[in-house]
């Protein structure tokens, strides 16, 4: 990519002093002017060819990462579940045994299912849709029923994920969108919170409301996110490259999706932490439905 940005700087100067020289040369007024056009031609072409190289590297980078993380959660869990299979199949194993390895492939099961969903749903939020199924949503209860849905499949207790419901009347908690879509926005960042606090999970969700729109706060205090990556972790396959966080299964899709979901509602998501080590808050915020 370097090479790409500093053959068109070079190319660029080229034409400016060659163009210059000639312009000079001639000084006569129909050269002058067909030069000049040109000479803006050239430019143009060459800064576009440039830009849409830079695009190009960049598109290849996501696309092999995307493989290589795709590959990887897909292969993890159904290695995982072979082996188990193998073992259940080949060994006299007692009840507890088998209970216990049906319980991690049921897991492992999950995950892949995660996997398959979020490619699915990142491929989707692409396109462009109509709203013919957007309805009437109360958030807070969409919320309330996430955490739920969280605390079982993750084993937490109410006081590990707490929710706060600041929202005054349903004025406030009414909007308007897709069920699925916000669904999913609120549950990815419910197992961002939980995956990236390895130690103390200490989530708490709060419902505000701020400015004529309402606002669904994750706060973890987990491993937290460096300010300079605050803004790429919303990038398709973006993964923050931590140590403390490299054996963390993700593919980098979550947020992506999360940031496509709240601006086709026309809402938005940002991030929030004071750095590594310091927990992170993550807010989606979506106009209600009676403003
Ligand atoms: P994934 O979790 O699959 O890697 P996401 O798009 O959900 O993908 O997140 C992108 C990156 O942002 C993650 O890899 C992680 O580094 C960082 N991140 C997201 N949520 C949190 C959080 N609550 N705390 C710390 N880091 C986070």
């Amino acid at each position: 990519m370097a090479f790409a940005i500093v053959l068109g700087a070079c190319l660029v100067t080229t034409a400016i002093v060659l163009n210059i020289s000639w312009i000079i040369h001639w000084r006569e007024i129909v050269p002058l002017v067909l030069g000049i056009i040109f000479f803006g031609i050239l430019i143009a072409g060459v800064v576009w060819n440039t830009i849409f190289l830079v695009r190009e590297i960049r598109r290849n980078e996501q696309h092999d990462s995307f493989i290589n993380a795709v590959t990887h959660e897909l292969k993890t869990p159904v290695a995982s579940i072979r082996l188990y299979l193998e073992t259940l199949q080949s060994r006299n194993l007692d009840e507890a045994q088998r209970k216990k390895f049906y319980e991690i492939m049921l897991d492992d099961s999950d995950r892949l299912m995660t996997t398959v969903e979020q490619v699915l749903r990142a491929s989707k939020v692409g396109h462009k849709r109509g709203q013919e199924h957007w309805q009437e949503i109360d958030l807070a209860e969409l919320t309330d029923e996430c955490v739920q849905v969280s605390r079982t499949r993750n084993h937490l207790s109410p006081d590990e994920m707490k929710i706060e419901n600041h929202f005054v009347g349903q004025d406030e908690s009414v909007v308007r969108g897709e069920l699925d879509d916000l669904r999913t926005a609120i549950t990815n960042l419910l197992e961002n919170a939980v995956k990236y606090s390895p130690q103390q999970r200490q989530i708490k969700v709060v419902l505000i409301s701020e400015g004529g729109q309402s606002l669904v706060r994750v706060a973890d205090k987990g491993v937290g996110i460096p300010r300079s990556e605050l803004k790429r972790i919303f990038k398709r396959f973006y993964r923050v490259p931590l140590r403390a966080i490299a054996k963390v299964k993700g593919t980098g899709l979550g947020l992506f999706i999360v940031r496509a979901i709240a601006e086709r509602h026309g809402g938005s998501a940002w991030a929030e932490s004071d750095g590594e080590g310091k927990g992170a808050t993550v807010t989606i915020r979506l106009p209600r439905l009676r403003a």
